[in-house]
C-alpha cells in the first residue's frame, strides 16, 4: 500500500532516541526481567519496534505480589504518615511534569494517539497525584462519645492491604494516576500490570516513585499478557483488592477469579455512551461536543460519544453538519502536534472494527461518512458515522471502540430516555437542550455513572467516576477515592468497671 498519511521519519527518530528501548520489570525494588523473554511493540502507526518489556510470568506476579505483601506486613508504608505520604506523591507529580514530554512520547508512540493529546493527559495525570495527596491529609474515620459515660466507639480507616491494579492500553498513564495514588494515599501496597501494548510510561512512573522516596516493594510493576501475569493477581489469596480497568468481558472474568477468596473488587468497564440532543440545543456546540466525543482517542476510549440520540426534527441537518465538520478532523502522524486522530491501537483490532461495521452495513444500517481504513503503511481508520440505525442492531449496544459513532432518532422525552438506558452498560452520557426541565430529566432518568448537561466529557478530579450496570462497579476520583482503599475497623472501648453477665 502507499503511505497516503505522511509520517515524519524524522520527528520518530529523535522521539526514539530519548528515551531506552527495553525496560524492566520492578519487584520488591529491583529489576526483574521474568525469563528472558520480552514483547516488543511496534507503534501501530510508523510500524517499527518502539519498546520491549519482559513478558512476565505467573511466578514473576507471584513475586510481586509476595514483595507488596511484605511491604505492606512489614511496613513502614502502611504506617507513615499522611504527612510523608502525601509528600511522596507530590513529588511524584513534580517529577511527572518533569518528564512529561517523556511519558507523553512513549504514549504516544505505543498507544497511537495524537503528541497534543497525550501531553494534556501527562499533566491532567500530574494534577491527580496532587488532589491524592491532598485527600491523604484528610483522611480519617469517626468516633462516638455518646455511648454512655464508659463506653467510647472508634470507627478506623485502615488502608486494605495488597491491591492488584490492571490497566488497558488507551489512556496508559493517566489510567493508572487514577488508582495508584489514591492506593498509596491509604497506605496500601500495590502490584501494577499496565496492558502489554503500553508498559512503558507505567515502567517510568516506576522509576519516578523510588526517585521521590517511596520504600521499596510498595509498588511493583509487572508486565506481560492478561492469562499469564493478569490472572494470578485477580486470583492470589494475598491480594486484598483488585482494582482493574479494562473490557467488561475481562472484568467479569477478574470478579470471578476475585470471589473465591472474597476480594473487594473496583471494575471500570466498558461503555456505549449516549448524546442526547434536543432541537432547542445550541447545535454549534452541540455539533462540536459530538465530533470530538465520537473520534478523540480515535473512539478507543471508554466515556466515546458513541451513540448519538437525536430527536427526529432536527436529525438529518444534524448528521449533515456532523459530516461536514469530520472532514476537518486530521487523521495522521501522532506526533504531528495538529493532529486530532492517531492509529488504530492494532491490527487486529482494526479488523474487528470493520467487522462491526460490515454487520451494521448487512443489518441495512448506511455509513453516511467514513467507513474505511485509510490507505497507510500504518493503521488508520476514517471517523466514521453510521445512521439508519435500529435499537436492535448489535452496532447500537456493542461497544465497538473505533471512530466510528451510530445515530438513532426519538421523538419524546420518553423515548429518548429509554433509548439512552437500551444496552447494557451505563457509564455516562450527555444532554444537550437549553430547557431546565429536559435537561434534568433526562439527567435522572437515565442510568449513567456520568450525565453531562451542555458539555461532554468534562473531567476533573474532585468528580466520581464510574458505571452503572454493566459499565462497572464502584467509583474512582471524587473525595471518597482513598477510602476506596481503606477497610473500616470498629473499636469498641470499655473503660472502668465491666458489668457481670447475669450469670455471676
Ligand atoms: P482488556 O480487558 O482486554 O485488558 C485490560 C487489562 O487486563 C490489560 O492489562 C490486560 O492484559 C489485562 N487482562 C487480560 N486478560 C486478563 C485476565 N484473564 N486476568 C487479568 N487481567 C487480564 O481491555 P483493553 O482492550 O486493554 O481496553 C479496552 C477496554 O477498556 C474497553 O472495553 C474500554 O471501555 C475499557 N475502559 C474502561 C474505562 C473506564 O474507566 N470505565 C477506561 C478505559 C478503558
Amino acid at each position: 500500500m502507499t503511505a497516503h498519511i505522511p509520517l515524519d521519519a524524522k520527528a520518530l527518530n529523535d522521539a526514539l532516541a530519548r528515551f531506552p528501548r527495553d525496560r524492566a520489570m520492578q519487584i520488591g525494588g529491583r529489576d526483574a526481567h521474568a525469563g528472558g523473554e520480552t514483547i516488543e511493540r511496534r507503534s501501530p502507526a510508523h510500524g517499527v519496534v518502539v519498546t520491549r518489556v519482559p513478558r512476565g510470568r505467573p511466578e514473576d506476579a507471584r513475586a510481586a505480589i509476595a514483595a507488596a505483601r511484605q511491604a505492606f506486613d512489614r511496613g513502614p508504608w502502611p504506617n507513615e504518615t499522611a504527612s510523608n505520604r502525601s509528600r511522596v506523591l507530590l513529588k511524584v507529580a513534580d517529577l511527572i511534569d518533569r518528564d512529561r514530554e517523556l511519558l507523553a512520547l512513549m504514549d504516544a508512540l505505543e498507544s497511537g494517539k495524537p503528541i497534543a493529546q497525550a501531553r494534556g493527559e501527562i499533566e491532567g495525570a500530574a494534577d491527580i497525584w496532587r488532589y491524592a495527596a491532598a485527600l491523604a491529609r484528610e483522611l480519617s474515620g469517626e468516633s462516638y462519645a455518646s455511648l454512655g459515660g464508659d463506653r467510647l466507639g472508634f470507627v478506623l480507616r485502615e488502608p486494605i492491604g495488597v491491591v492488584s491494579i490492571i490497566t488497558p492500553w488507551n489512556f496508559p498513564l493517566l489510567i493508572v494516576s487514577q488508582k495508584l495514588p489514591f492506593a498509596l494515599a491509604a497506605g496500601c501496597t500495590c502490584v501494577v500490570k499496565p496492558s502489554e501494548m503500553t508498559s512503558a510510561s507505567t515502567l517510568h512512573l516506576g522509576a519516578l516513585l523510588a526517585e521521590a522516596g517511596l520504600p521499596n516493594g510498595v509498588c511493583n510493576i509487572v508486565t506481560g499478557y492478561g492469562p499469564e501475569v493478569g490472572a494470578p493477581m485477580t486470583s492470589d489469596a494475598d491480594v486484598d483488592m483488585i482494582s482493574f480497568t479494562g473490557s467488561t468481558g475481562v472484568g467479569r472474568a477478574a470478579m470471578a477469579a476475585g470471589a473465591a477468596t472474597l476480594k473487594k473488587v473496583s471494575m471500570e468497564l466498558g461503555g456505549k455512551n449516549p448524546q442526547v440532543i434536543f432541537p432547542d440545543a445550541d447545535m454549534d456546540a452541540a455539533v462540536d461536543a459530538a465530533t470530538f466525543g465520537a473520534w478523540f482517542n480515535a473512539g478507543e476510549c471508554c466515556n466515546a460519544g458513541s451513540r448519538l440520540l437525536l430527536h427526529a426534527d432536527i436529525a438529518e441537518d444534524f448528521l449533515a453538519r456532523l459530516a461536514e465538520r469530520s472532514k476537518r478532523v486530521k487523521v495522521g502522524d501522532p506526533l504531528d502536534p495538529d493532529t486530532h486522530v492517531g492509529a488504530i491501537i492494532s491490527a487486529d483490532h482494526l479488523v474487528k472494527i470493520e467487522t462491526h461495521l460490515r454487520a451494521a452495513r448487512d443489518g441495512g444500517a448506511v455509513v453516511r461518512a467514513g467507513g474505511a481504513r485509510l490507505e497507510s503503511n500504518g493503521l488508520f481508520m476514517a471517523p466514521t458515522i453510521v445512521a439508519g440505525v435500529t435499537p436492535a442492531m448489535a452496532i447500537a449496544r456493542d461497544e465497538v471502540f473505533g471512530p466510528v459513532v451510530v445515530a438513532l432518532t426519538f421523538k419524546t422525552l420518553g423515548e429518548a430516555i429509554d433509548l439512552a438506558n437500551s444496552t447494557a452498560y451505563g457509564l455516562s452520557a450527555s444532554v444537550w437542550s437549553r430547557d431546565l426541565d429536559t435537561a434534568i430529566a433526562v439527567g435522572r432518568g437515565v442510568r449513567a455513572g456520568t450525565i453531562w448537561v451542555n458539555t461532554f466529557m468534562d473531567g476533573t478530579p474532585e468528580l466520581p467516576f464510574g458505571g452503572y450496570r454493566q459499565s462497572g462497579v464502584g467509583r474512582e476520583l471524587g473525595r471518597n477515592a482513598v477510602k476506596d482503599y481503606t477497610e473500616e475497623k470498629t473499636l469498641h472501648v470499655h473503660t472502668g468497671p465491666r458489668t457481670g453477665w447475669w450469670v455471676g
